[in-house]
């Protein structure tokens, strides 16, 4: 090739990934028509870029043609680094990885058993020197991009208060405004659904529902290839009544969701256990691989319990799969038989045909490679956001109906409430996904 074929290669190059970055993921044949480029040059260039890792591929959205439906090019920004947090009362864990999920560095502390709640001051001190250690890891040369903290607690959209430590500034007590980058705090299950999404098994569809149950039980949604969060509360099923009458659970009500399909129910129920010598998360798997009659049904439960509280939100969304997450502490084959038992029961055959339930692929990841892919804008969100709340519009009533007097409440279910759905999409979305 000559030097203005080099040159003009170079530009037909830029001119892929311009149009790839301003239009969202494209087809070859989309790319051949936006770029008036040859055929040849296309596909060339798109195998070149894939094997330089400035592409990758991925499955289209919908497909109603015949065969194999064209898998779609999308860029990735080359040196970009996000710092993911996980904080349960299991474990803390902060790792920094790529857009193609790369792991450069990790750092993992299991809680010890008198650790308090993970929002708790002594434990997040604990959170920082891990997080510490690891951007150490990483060393010098990695610039960290965007830090995501994965709390357990809902989170609001508008203000990014942790709701159930509203007084707790997570970032600050991480340490994390010293990192001169874009700071945000989100729920721990909505995480392990953008993980998922971007690096797991939700890389086939764009329309799923994530479940876990360890340590709580928790829904993420993704719709339409973004995560839902509502007004800060989508997926929070852990508060639904699934037993009439059942025990008291910590929120007040009886019978939720939280007092059978989570990590502490099932420890709860496991009375043959040697706290002292055993994790209760090694007792399940060890009395479960025994055969032990007790431990299967405990598990079952949890499992049709999960599933009997998502089935209205599956009837609701008609999703394209459920997806389970599958973190190896709990044995998830009784887990999956109880969701499906439930699905079967509680919704029409016709929503439940054809509907996968299978397990996430993140492993003990999702939450930590979750918060990376958000930093990161690989999946953008949506959620309600009360402070850009447009105004009203007018009340079919009558302007005079509406009294400056009358509070704005959030659950009022009046159209301030719904006129607050606002879509926004990140900004580094835009360039990347
Ligand atoms: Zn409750």
């Amino acid at each position: 090739m000559g030097r203005g074929g080099a040159v003009l290669r170079q530009l037909n190059r830029e001119k892929v990934l311009r149009v790839l970055a301003e239009q969202g993921p494209l087809s070859r044949s989309d790319l051949l028509e936006r770029t008036s480029l040859s055929r040849t040059t296309v596909w060339s260039i798109a195998a070149e870029l894939l094997d330089e890792g400035r592409l990758r591929e991925r499955p289209p959205a919908v497909h109603g043609g015949r065969g194999r439906p064209p898998w779609l090019l999308q860029v990735v920004a080359p040196h970009r680094y996000a710092l993911g947090i996980e904080l349960s009362s299991e474990v803390t864990r902060a790792l920094v990885a790529t857009p193609d999920g790369t792991v450069v560095s990790e750092v993992v502390d299991e809680a010890p058993p008198d650790a308090g709640e993970p929002l708790d001051e002594s434990a997040l001190r604990r959170a920082a020197a891990v997080t510490a250690r690891c951007l150490e890891r990483a060393g010098p040369s990695v610039e960290i991009c965007a830090a995501v903290v994965a709390v357990p607690s809902p989170v609001s959209p508008g203000s990014g208060t942790v709701l159930r430590a509203p007084h707790v500034d997570v970032p600050h007590l991480l340490g994390l405004d010293r990192l001169g980058c874009e700071v945000v705090v989100r729920n721990d299950a909505d995480l392990a659904a953008v993980g998922e999404a971007a690096f797991g098994a939700g890389r086939t569809w764009r329309n799923f529902v994530h479940l876990s149950l360890d340590p709580g039980p928790g829904a993420g949604l993704v719709l339409d290839g973004a995560l839902y969060r509502g007004r800060g509360f989508a997926g929070d099923i852990g508060h639904v009544r699934v037993v009439d009458g059942g025990p008291v659970c910590w929120c007040g009500n009886r019978g939720c969701l939280s007092t059978v399909a989570s990590a502490d129910a099932l420890r709860r129920g496991l009375w043959t256990r040697d706290p002292r010598t055993e994790r209760e998360a090694a007792v399940l798997q060890r009395l479960y691989r025994d055969d032990d009659h007790g431990t299967r049904g405990l598990l079952l439960d949890a499992g049709r319990a999960l599933g009997r509280a998502v089935s209205s939100t599956v009837a609701v969304l008609d999703p394209e799969a459920v997806i389970v997450a599958d973190r190896g502490r709990i044995p998830l084959a009784p887990i999956r038989e109880g969701i499906e038992e439930s699905l079967a029961r509680f919704v029409s055959p016709a929503s439940r045909r054809g509907l996968p339930v299978v397990p996430g692929t993140c492993r003990e990841r999702d939450i930590a490679l979750g918060a990376v892919a958000l930093g990161l804008g690989l999946v953008p969100e949506v959620a309600a956001d009360r402070r850009e709340t447009p105004a009203p519009p007018p009340s079919p009533l009558g302007s005079t109906s509406r009294s400056t007097a009358q509070p704005a409440s959030p659950n009022s279910g009046s159209s301030t409430a719904r006129a607050a759905a606002t879509s926004q999409p990140r900004a580094a979305t835009q360039a990347s996904s």
